[in-house]
């Protein structure tokens, strides 16, 4: 007998007869010999009708009405399940989020759980009772008791949480779609079924995954190690498990409070490789990284920034023990990049050997201003120049001096309040026997900012950052570039990161009157950008992957304006109009494509 945590998102309880197909559901469940809690959405569309309601009569609403207005659509969901589960002779009861005792903070719309009590809910439970609770919504610490809400999609949440919680055997995400797909199927219709994708993979594909799973849902599921599957209502199809490896001993105190970054890596043993000055133009990425896997290099982290005059700089990492052949196969190519091949300033080979990489990792960094912000500032006042950046979803990684390595750790690892030491990065290939990219994500709402000559000291891209976060605007892909400019006698480098594009008016007027005050060049704005990535635990130590994924928008005379990595995903900026195109090419190219087509349910 099992304890199963069941979540039934707003369509698949959008009317009386979905609430009692759900019903029977639940009911053959518990048939099987299991036990059950099952958290509950508010009907169809009610939040969002709740959110007009309030914007009708308010343009800024209080936040604390607005928790005391949507909570109550989940609370007639349970209500509602309830009685459909009684009236098929099951017993249930319902619960609201305070009547459970789900603790939240105190911040009304956008609460994280602290804990959850268990004592009323095992009491139900040896009852033989199945357990419907409200979705969502918590009640805060300390006297006050007020109702809160975990943030749109919570209550995805809330289920994990409880699962958590309840040291539930597994929990099951139902929803309208069959489980989570390898890309968008309204831009790729042969986007096929994933059967299983790790918490790791999937917080990566948040801009593909959120829509269908809360990223914080699987930030608790990967700490806590709850096993996670999302499946469709409508049909008994296995659905994808979200995997994670079992965490035991973890405390169930300050559950969602996890901080921000809850790792610090390095990996000494790398060394640079950086092309100067390669024509700007679709292809150059392919040729050079299509003769880098022919040799069979793997290579770490790829950075390009945006492009300067007609030429771009190219920067990779590779293990120290290979860079003599990664040397060689980039002085091979160097004269094939050229646009007359004895001319000299371009595609020139730079190689650092002293180099380390020092990244911060951590789900909790989605969605939450600054991180990236504090690891400059932490580095900056380590003395600590940072040569370049790349950053994912859950990652951000630097390029330092190896010398400087071991000051950058232990004062991040401070910084962060981080407890278990520092791992090494390691190099092992995952075992992982499914293709080596899992999934292909687009992000069409993005703008792209470059900042000219910024001087090469440190401090420079911790004042950046912190302004940005200062104004609450999150940013997405950072990239600083390997070009150095001498300028009034400082080396001066680009820094280009992107945004969300709501955000871009208001962070270049800022941006602008920084430039003046901080002494940096020209802020250049660009809002047609597209960002495509491919994800896979499996890319670990298999070369070729990057050149495949560059060598398809090649094909495509796509042109690729910026290029940042983690160790499981390669992100490529490219010009807003070629986005979808993009996606499609990449997603052939890894023969994720099933050979039926998806249909997109209405
Ligand atoms: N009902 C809430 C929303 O629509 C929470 C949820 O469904 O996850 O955002
Ligand atoms: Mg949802």
């Amino acid at each position: 007998m099992a304890l199963i945590v069941q979540k039934y998102g707003g369509s698949s309880v959008g009317s009386v007869d979905r609430i009692q197909a759900v019903a029977q559901r639940v009911c053959k469940t518990v048939q099987a010999g299991n036990s059950l809690v099952v958290v509950v959405s508010a009907m169809g569309k009610t939040t969002d009708g709740l959110v007009k309601l309030a914007n009708d009569i308010s343009k800024n609403p209080n936040r604390r009405e607005m928790d005391m207005l949507l909570s109550t659509g989940e609370q007639v969901t349970i209500a509602l399940l309830s009685m459909a589960l009684q009236e098929i002779g099951q017993p249930a009861i319902s619960m609201t989020g305070a009547q459970v005792g789900i603790v939240t903070e105190a911040h009304h719309t956008r609460a994280r759980i602290l804990h959850i009590e268990t004592e009323r809910m095992e009491r139900h439970l040896q009852d033989g009772k199945v357990i419907v609770v409200a979705g969502f919504q918590g009640i805060s610490t300390g006297t006050e008791l007020e109702i809160t809400t975990l943030g749109r999609g919570g209550s995805d949440t809330s289920a994990v949480a409880l699962a958590a919680a309840l040291r539930a055997d597994f929990c099951e995400i139902y929803t309208d779609v069959p489980g989570i797909l390898t890309t968008d199927p309204r831009l790729v219709p042969e986007a096929q079924l994933m059967d299983e994708i790790t918490c790791d993979e999937m917080l990566e594909l948040a801009s593909l995954g959120a829509k269908v799973l809360h990223p914080r849902a699987v930030e608790i599921a990967r700490n806590y190690g709850v096993p996670l599957v999302v499946r469709s209502s409508w049909t008994d199809a296995p659905g994808t498990w979200v995997t994670s490896t079992k965490q035991p001993g973890r405390s169930l105190r300050d559950l969602e409070l996890a901080r921000p970054v809850d790792g610090v890596e390095f990996d000494t043993d790398q060394a640079k490789v950086a092309l100067l000055r390669v024509p700007d133009k679709p292809g150059v990425a392919a040729r050079l990284f299509r003769e880098i896997s022919l040799q069979k290099v793997d290579v770490d982290l790829i950075i390009q920034s945006i492009h300067d005059g007609n030429s771009n700089d190219i920067a990779f990492t590779v293990m120290t023990p290979i860079l003599n052949k990664a040397e060689a196969v980039a002085e091979a190519i160097a004269p094939v990049l050229r646009s007359n091949p004895a001319k000299s300033g371009e595609a020139e080979v730079l190689v650092e050997q002293d180099i380390a990489k020092v990244s911060i990792a951590g789900a909790g960094m989605i969605g939450r201003p600054g991180v990236a912000a504090q690891m400059f500032a932490t580095l900056a006042e380590a003395g600590v120049n940072i040569q370049m950046i790349s950053t994912s979803e859950v990652k951000v990684s630097c390029v330092v001096d190896a010398k400087d390595c071991d000051r950058a750790v232990t004062s991040l690892s401070q910084a962060f309040e981080i407890i278990t030491s520092p791992f090494p990065h390691s190099h092992s290939p995952m075992p992982n026997d499914h293709s080596p990219v899992r999934g292909v994500a687009l992000d069409l709402n993005q703008a792209r900012f470059a900042i000219r000559h910024v001087p090469d000291k440190p401090g420079m891209a911790a004042k950046l950052f912190g302004l940005l976060a200062q104004y609450n605007i999150s940013v997405d892909t950072i990239i600083q570039s390997q070009r150095c400019h001498i300028i009034d006698g400082l080396p001066r480098r680009d820094i280009a990161f992107t945004v969300a594009r709501i955000d871009a008016e208001q962070a270049k007027t800022m941006l602008c009157q920084a430039a003046i005050e901080c002494g940096w060049g020209e802020v250049v704005l660009d809002n047609a950008i597209a960002k495509v990535s491919i994800v896979g635990a499996g890319m670990v130590g298999q070369p070729g992957i990057a050149a495949k994924m560059f060598a398809a928008l090649a094909q495509q005379k796509i042109n690729i304006q910026m290029i940042a990595t983690s160790e499981i995903k390669i992100s490529c900026v490219v010009e807003q109009e070629q986005g979808v195109k993009a996606l499609q090419v990449i997603h052939a190219a890894f023969d994720l494509a099933g050979s039926e087509k998806f249909v997109v349910p209405a």
